[in-house]
């Protein structure tokens, strides 16, 4: 049986992790619609698109973007570019809320990922709005959520395990600034789908969080493959 499963929730919840761990041990195609968003925002940071203009970024919104689906190897391009390593960067966060916020981007990166989400076997689909816009009729909705401090912990700690200094107050700050951005924008808004089913990582390891996943995946469906 086939199922298509839609990940949802703030930054910081451990989701594209767990998402991928989920599409890994399930043997499904994974969808990082976030990376779609960040390709398009990498694109207009390079064009010199004045990212404070919502004109500006909808009249640029015809990016080439292609993501892969293998969700052990990240494989994001802009045009023939792989720029999976780019789009991680300070920059591209600092701007993607901006450029996620036009209607004209959404309108045309939700229609490529309904395309990618298509096709045969299961498929785990990744982002903010996947159980409320793009997949409303998805088999399974999961809605990740944490506390924003320990969402904050979590990054700094990659951060400096990256060996960038220790900077708690600042990413917890970024963190309330992007929930804000992302949950109050008039356009599709973060929001759990009223058939999602919410689970609090907070004190969950990641391994635990995919099984528990994987548990409910299965009371939902029955046997997945
Ligand atoms: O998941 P990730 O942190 O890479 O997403 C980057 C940004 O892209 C989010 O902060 C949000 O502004 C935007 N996004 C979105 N809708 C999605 C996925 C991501 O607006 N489905």
């Amino acid at each position: 049986m086939s199922v298509v499963i839609a990940i949802d929730g703030p930054a910081g919840t451990g989701k594209s992790s767990v998402s991928r761990g989920l599409a890994s041990s399930l043997g499904a195609r994974y969808v990082d619609t976030g990376a779609m968003y960040r390709i398009a925002t990498l694109a207009m940071l390079r064009a010199g698109v004045d990212l404070e203009d919502p004109a500006a970024i909808a009249a640029a919104a015809d990016v080439p973007v292609s993501v892969g689906f293998d969700p052990d190897v990240e494989q994001t391009y802009l045009g023939g570019e792989d720029v999976s390593t780019l789009i991680r960067g300070d920059d591209v966060t600092r701007s993607v809320s901006a450029v996620a916020a036009v209607p004209e981007v959404r309108a045309r990166l939700v229609r490529l990922q309904r395309e990618l989400a298509e096709g045969s076997g299961s498929v785990v689909v990744e982002g903010r709005d996947v159980g409320t816009v793009v997949l409303p009729g998805a088999d399974v909705k999961i809605y990740l959520t944490a506390s924003a401090e320990t969402r904050a912990q979590r990054r700094n700690a990659q951060n400096m395990a990256a060996g960038l200094p220790d900077e708690y107050e600042t990413v917890l700050a970024d963190v309330i600034r992007r929930d804000h951005l992302d949950s109050t924008r008039a356009i599709s808004p973060l929001r759990p789908a009223d058939d999602a089913l919410i689970v609090d990582t907070s004190d969950m390891t990641q391994a635990e969080v995919i099984a528990h996943l994987r548990n409910l995946v299965e009371q939902r469906t029955g046997a997945v493959r």
